[in-house]
Formats: structure tokens, sequence, C-alpha cells
């Protein structure tokens, strides 16, 4: 099968890391998540992680110069020639024209940009349920997504999926991510999906917008 390259934008709390899970084994390529490798680089304690965690504790956003190199440096990897799937990158203007000249000047393109849309009162109550299990990574959901009763103790509550930081990260979206969304309908590559509904359902939707 031919690489495939793309993007899932949304809001925080559209489903992206969990959509991106169940596509990643259905398509077969790399999933990149800024969010994932911010973690990771907090965890470990990198120079990188300690730039980034203070920004990401409070919902701003990690500053472009840090992220896109970060992104960049990855996407160049030989495992990425295969095609990737990157989830919660782009997410500012310079961002996504730095990705742009990355490409041309790697001569490949992206293939689509999914977009999942869901209304911004739904996000906090679906950001502040969220559990992650730290030993698969699958995420759960409280109410929407139970997990097993038998893990709920070493379940992960993300230190920014607080009321507080959930109206930070949704406004830094509307100000500084959906902007980038003419960039890709200009190019016809963007996808939109409605995000909300059963988890299998919009994996289908997305699958069916990728196959159109
Ligand atoms: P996510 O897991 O995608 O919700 O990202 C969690 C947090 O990591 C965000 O709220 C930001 O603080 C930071 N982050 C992730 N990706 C980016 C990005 N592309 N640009 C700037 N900050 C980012």
């Amino acid at each position: 099968m031919r690489a495939m390259r793309m993007i899932l934008v949304g809001p925080p709390g559209a489903g992206k890391g969990t959509q991106a899970a169940r596509l990643v084994e259905r398509f077969n390529i790399l999933h990149i998540s800024s969010g994932d490798m911010l973690r990771a680089a907090v965890k470990e304690g990198t120079a990188l992680g300690r730039e980034a965690d203070g920004f990401m504790k409070a919902g701003k956003l990690v500053p472009d110069e840090v992220v896109i190199g970060m992104i960049l440096e990855r996407i160049a990897k030989p495992d990425c020639a295969q095609g990737f799937m990157l989830d919660g990158f782009p997410r500012t203007a310079p961002q996504a024209e730095a990705l742009d000249a990355a490409m041309v000047a790697a001569k490949v393109e992206l293939d689509a940009v999914v977009l999942i849309e869901v209304p911004d009162p739904l996000l906090e109550e679906r950001a502040i349920g969220r559990r992650t299990d730290p030993v698969t990574g699958t995420i759960y959901h409280l109410t929407y997504n139970p997990p097993p009763a038998d893990i709920v103790s070493r379940l992960v509550h993300r230190a920014d999926d607080t009321k507080e930081a959930v109206a930070i990260r949704t406004a830094k979206y509307h100000s500084e991510t959906a902007p980038i969304i003419p960039f890709y309908l200009g190019k016809g590559i963007l996808k939109r999906v409605d995000g909300v509904g059963d988890p299998d359902i919009i994996t289908e939707r997305i699958a069916a917008v990728l196959a159109g």
C-alpha cells in the first residue's frame, strides 16, 4: 500500500487520541502525537520537557520553535517513510507552514487532514472524565467509555484535564488552531467528520472520508 500521510485536527477532547489509536491499527501507519511526545519528555525530565511543563499544565501552547523542531526531527526518521498520522500538530499557522515547507523539501505530500468536530459545550465534560491507562495507553471516559473495574486504581487523570485548563485550551484552539483550517481547505485535502457519538461509529466516519 502507498504511504499515507495525514493529520488529525480537533479541539481538546474531540477524541483525536482515541481515534488515532484505532486508525493506526486499521491503516498500519505510525501515530505521532505531539502531546504524547511532550508528556514523555516531561516525565523523563529532559531539557525539552522542562521547557514544556509549565505551558502544558496551564493549558497553554508550548512555543512553536520547540514543537516544530521536535516534530520535524521525528518525521525525518526512516520509519516515517512508511507514512504517519500526526495528532496534535500542527496547532498554529507557523507550525502548519513549517510542516508544509519540510514536506515540500522532502518531496512528499499530505493526503488528508481530518477535522473532528465537537461543539464546545461537550468538551469540558469529555476532558474532565477522561482517564488514561499508563500500562496500555488506552484512553477511557468514566461515563462514556468506562474502564474495567480492576484497572481503575492505576488510571491517570491528565494535569491539564481540569475545568480551568480545558477552558484555556478550547479558547486557544479557536484563536490559534482553527485558523489553519482554511489553509488545508484551500489545498483540497480537508475532511470534516462529526465527532459526536459512539467512538466506533466515528472511526467508521473517518475511514469513509479517507476512502472517499
Ligand atoms: P494534547 O495531548 O494534544 O492535548 O496536548 C497536550 C498539551 O501539549 C497541549 O495543551 C499543549 O500544551 C502541548 N502541545 C501539544 N501539541 C502541541 C503543539 N502542536 N503546539 C503547541 N503545544 C502543543
